[in-house]
């Protein structure tokens, strides 16, 4: 019974996600940071690691020309931790991480996105895969 209600939530949750390539806007919660994103929201990670689960993040990793930032990305306060990979941008008003900018392991780039940030995204119809980043 679980199985299959769960095999029902992913096929319900995949057609959702091949519907919804397009354009969103996100930002933080006071509105100094904005910007529009340019994904499927195909792959939504939910990492267990020590920073991403007290945040509470769900992250979309996109390539830097899938993102614009439109206000506020000049003076976001950079936080570091671990290995350093991740720059987690804050909002010095609000404190939201609405993203982040890092580099993939293979050198490639990376814009994180936080889904929670996006506007007209139902974040429960999402089907986010654990990520073990608390092991790395
Ligand atoms: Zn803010």
């Amino acid at each position: 019974m679980s199985v299959l209600r769960h095999m029902g939530k992913s096929m319900e949750a995949t057609e959702i996600r091949m519907l919804e390539t397009r354009t969103y806007t996100g930002g933080c919660h006071c509105g100094r940071v904005r910007y529009e994103v340019t994904t499927d929201l195909a792959t939504v990670m939910d990492c267990n690691c020590t920073h991403c689960s007290k945040r509470g993040l769900l992250l979309t990793f996109v390539t830097p020309d899938k993102f614009t930032a439109l206000a506020g990305d000049d003076g976001l306060q950079d936080y570091q931790f671990n290995k350093k990979m991740i720059h987690h941008l804050l909002c010095p008003t609000c404190g939201i991480e609405s993203f982040a900018r890092g580099t993939a392991p293979d050198g490639r780039r990376m814009v994180a996105i936080n889904v929670r940030c996006l506007e007209d995204v139902d974040v429960k119809s999402l089907l986010p895969v654990p990520f073990n980043g608390r092991d790395m």
